[in-house]
């Protein structure tokens, strides 16, 4: 049990951590940071130094040099981990207020996903003790060794929507792995990512091996782009993807990429409406809709596309949508007013093209950046294939299931895919056929399939998995160590 959320009227300076020292971020931007409930200005972004960055690159270059880190025993290395997750359950109730009064994510869902925090660094701490020891194979000249060792410094990018629980599972993989890591949070919600620091630091980790910065893409590119980092994770949008892959290409550094989707959600016409109609209001609401793995073209069988929809709609005109801290509201603001009107122009460009905007939800008497969710019926499937990365879904209709797959895997993207049938056999058959990393039967949640499983991206999504196994090994390289005569 945790203690209940306190309460947080307004939020602290930010604070960089660079090579063992904290201070403030030195540059004050002219954009601010708003609260997504009210508009009302927080504070001004701020980004971290040029100086300040040369300092933490060559702290975190310096901290692998020493091995202080990177060569700690599985055993001491795992105990710290477990350490930073008893530092992260005591700070859980802050961590997700905090992230519900930035991201505009209810305070429900802020929490399950903040819980994650701890936990990810738990898995991390038993995956590093249940890694095999360096293989020592029967050389003609004695033994020859394979050694997994971590790359060394890295950078470790990370979107708005889910920051603490994105950067959490970053930082835990690329610790256990042996790399120094610089993180960097999204420049529009960065302050559950300071908490998360400031639970690392509690620690007393040795200088230089976890480092925090602050600022937008253009800190993050000078990071990705330096010799001294040595791998690179990012999670974001599919522009920003390209560009850090660009820049790794010219270093051939290690890089996973977690982007965006534009994921289908079919429903054959054998399916349970009201499960299907739930399913598709979660596809919608969660985290806002602003969720890698929302639910971004819905793909109906015609026998059952108005009953389906009559069925939304009467769930989305009950959807509560409030203030983010409110433990009754089900679904919160958009997270600020650009990321609004990027939303609310992507509807406009679907109904210039002939479609239909549904929404029924009420909205709140609250001047923030509130976005009813809506389905948009009417257009053609080629028009309705970008990531819009909010509470908007386009509807297609089919009439068996070879057409539902085609429109399935007509995006360019692949990250996820939904199915409803009554038929599992039938559900798991169309099911392995849609081109995602995960492809889940009758239900959409935001919790995995399975704690161990992979989290791959097809086509546009990204490059590489992710997982507990994936990004822990993402993170080493091979050594192989042997007498030659
Ligand atoms: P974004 O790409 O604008 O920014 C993500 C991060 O990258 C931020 O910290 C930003 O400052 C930084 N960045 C931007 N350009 C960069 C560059 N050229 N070099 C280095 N760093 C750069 O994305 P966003 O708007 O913050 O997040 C929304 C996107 O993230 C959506 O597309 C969503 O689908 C995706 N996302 C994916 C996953 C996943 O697991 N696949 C999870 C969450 C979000």
């Amino acid at each position: 049990m945790v203690d209940p959320a306190p309460a947080i009227t307004a939020l602290p300076e930010l604070v960089d951590v660079i090579d063992g020292d904290q201070l403030a971020p030195e540059v004050a931007q002219d954009t601010w940071l708003c609260d997504p409930n009210s508009g009302a200005p927080f504070q001004r972004q701020r980004a971290t130094g040029d100086e300040q960055i040369e300092r933490a690159l060559a702290a975190a270059a310096a901290a692998y040099a020493r091995g202080d880190w990177a060569d700690l025993s599985t055993e001491l290395r795992a105990a710290w981990l477990e350490r930073i997750a008893d530092e992260l359950e005591a700070r859980q109730p802050e961590l997700a207020v905090v992230e519900a009064l930035t991201t505009g994510v209810v305070l429900s869902q802020a929490s399950l996903v903040t819980a994650v925090c701890a936990l990810t660094f738990r898995a991390a701490a038993s995956m590093l003790r249940a890694s095999p020891a360096p293989l020592a194979l029967d050389g003609k000249h004695g033994p020859v060794e394979v050694w997994r060792r971590g790359w060394g410094p890295a950078a470790l990018i990370v979107p708005w929507n889910a920051p603490a629980a994105l950067a959490a599972h970053k930082i835990a993989s690329a610790l256990a792995a042996g790399c120094p890591v610089i993180l960097k949070p999204s420049e529009w919600a960065a302050h559950s990512c300071d908490l998360l620091a400031a639970a690392v630091v509690a620690t007393g980790l040795p200088r230089g091996v976890f480092q925090l910065v602050h600022g937008d893409g253009a800190v993050g590119a000078r990071l990705v782009a330096d010799p001294r980092i040595r791998a690179v994770s990012f999670t974001g949008g599919l522009a920003g993807g390209r560009a850090v892959a660009r820049a790794c290409a010219e270093g051939l550094k290690p890089l996973q990429l977690e982007l965006g989707g534009k994921n289908p959600l079919i429903v054959l016409e054998d399916a349970d409406l009201d499960l299907a109609a739930l399913g598709v209001v979660s596809g919608l609401t969660t985290l806002n809709g602003q969720w890698c793995r929302a639910l971004g073209r819905l793909l109906v069988h015609a026998d059952c596309h108005d009953a389906l929809l009559e069925r939304v709609a009467a769930r989305l005109a009950q959807l509560r949508i409030g203030h983010s801290c409110d433990a009754a509201s089900a679904m919160g603001p958009l997270i600020h007013a650009g990321h609004h009107r990027v939303v609310s122009e992507a509807v406009r460009r679907l109904e210039a093209h002939g479609g239909t905007a549904r929404s029924t939800s009420p909205l709140p008497d609250l001047a923030g950046h509130f976005f009813a969710p809506a389905l948009i019926t009417g257009c053609d499937p080629c028009d309705t294939l970008e990531e819009i990365f909010g509470p908007v879904a386009a509807v297609h209709r089919f009439s068996g299931d070879a057409e539902a797959l085609a429109l399935a895997n007509q995006s360019p993207y692949g990250l996820a895919g939904y199915i409803f049938s009554a038929d599992e056999a039938r559900a798991r058959a169309v099911a392995r056929q849609i081109r995602a990393g995960d492809v889940k039967i009758n239900g959409v949640s935001l919790i995995g399939l399975h704690p161990l499983a992979p989290r791959a991206a097809w086509g546009l999504s990204g490059l590489g998995e992710e997982g507990v196994a994936a990004t822990f090994e993402f993170f080493r390289g091979t050594r192989v160590v042997g007498r030659a005569a």
